[in-house]
């Protein structure tokens, strides 16, 4: 299966391209779980979906003696082996999601490499958050400390220069790199200016195009948007969705992703008597989102499944 690059996608279609992100399933879980999530939005025909990567965590055992143990666990691995069931199982192309986290560059190089013998050709390339329990990022000795480090690694990997110099059939690789953006900032920068100076490095290291991160209040995106072309950023700038399904999440989303909630949305909320209700409050908010984005002419549009798609469903039935 030969797959366009979404970028290319983007160029030629005369409409937003819809696309969804999943997670790979827990360790010791199967492909059920993907499945079950993917099924119900084939119909809405993807143009691609996003599977991420995640960084392995940090347990700590208590011994019979009372001592602690430190021991490393990865929950979610086959980012690699789930992108290539979907691509050819589905024949939706699949962006697979690259992180410095937890990887050294020769690491990266590997995972890339099979990523191509896959046919694979699309990648997010972020720099991954610090593992559960730690406050900072600390890369990998040799591995890439910023998104920017990776998309260049990459870079270089499409113009056939690999880590060690003296390879001799250096074939190029030929990864089309979408990268995040945060309408309202990242949690780590210091204001959005500097924010937007560090997304143009990306952009002017290779990155192809940029998936933002959720927002709720679309005025963020449009106004990110302005800054970014004000910046000479000129790559298509995807929005991320995020439906609301439960209460709580009007207090874990802005904890963990650093972004506000509207008063309105959140009274909405609030006037639910029960997550059934909260869902739908999420599917007519997206809803709405969603039309005024198609409106202002976005490339695409972004959902975040976290493991389910039937309100995904609900959105797509009533905007495509
Ligand atoms: P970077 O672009 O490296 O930026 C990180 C911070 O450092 C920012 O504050 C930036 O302003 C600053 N900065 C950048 N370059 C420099 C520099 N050279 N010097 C100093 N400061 C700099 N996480 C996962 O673990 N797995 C995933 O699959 C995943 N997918 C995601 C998909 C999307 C669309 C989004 C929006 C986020 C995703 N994340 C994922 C979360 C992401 O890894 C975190 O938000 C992470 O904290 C930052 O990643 P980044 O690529 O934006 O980092």
């Amino acid at each position: 299966m030969n797959e366009p690059k979404v970028t290319e996608h983007i160029a030629s279609s005369n409409k937003a391209l819809f696309s969804f992100e999943l997670l790979p399933p827990l360790k010791g879980e199967d492909f059920t779980a993907i499945q079950q999530t993917i099924d119900p939005l084939v119909e809405f025909d993807p143009a691609f979906i996003n599977i991420t990567y995640h960084q392995q965590e940090v347990v700590y055992d208590t011994l019979d003696n009372g001592l602690m143990k430190k021991r490393t666990v990865r929950k979610r691995p086959g980012t690699v082996g789930i992108s290539a069931a979907i691509k050819y199982r589905y024949g939706i192309p699949v962006v697979p999601h690259i992180i410095c986290g937890g990887f050294t560059r020769e690491e990266t190089e590997n995972a890339l490499i099979d990523l191509n013998f896959l046919g694979i050709k699309n990648l997010l390339v972020v720099r991954g958050d610090p593992p559960v329990g730690m406050k900072t990022f600390v890369p990998e000795p040799d591995g890439n400390s910023y998104a920017v480090d990776l998309v260049k690694q990459i870079t270089e990997l499409n113009r056939g220069h690999y880590l060690e110099k003296d390879i001799k059939n250096n074939r190029s690789t030929n990864f089309c790199i979408g990268v995040a953006g945060y309408p309202e900032k990242h949690s780590e920068s210091p204001n959005l200016e500097s924010d937007l100076h560090f997304l143009k490095k990306k952009v002017k290291a290779g990155a192809d195009y940029i998936v933002t991160q959720m927002f709720f209040d679309n005025q963020k995106y449009f106004d990110f948007v302005k800054n970014c072309r004000a910046k000479g950023i000129d790559v298509p700038i995807i929005p991320g969705l995020k439906p609301i399904t439960t209460r709580n999440q009007i207090v874990v989303l802005p904890q963990t992703f650093h972004v506000d909630m509207p008063e309105a949305l959140v009274k909405e909320i609030l006037k639910c008597k029960d997550n059934r209700a909260v869902r739908q409050v999420g599917v007519e908010w997206a809803i709405q989102q969603s039309k005024e984005l198609l409106k202002f002419g976005v490339p695409g549009l972004h959902f975040y499944t976290m493991g389910k798609s039937d309100n995904i469903r609900e959105i797509a039935k009533n905007i495509l």
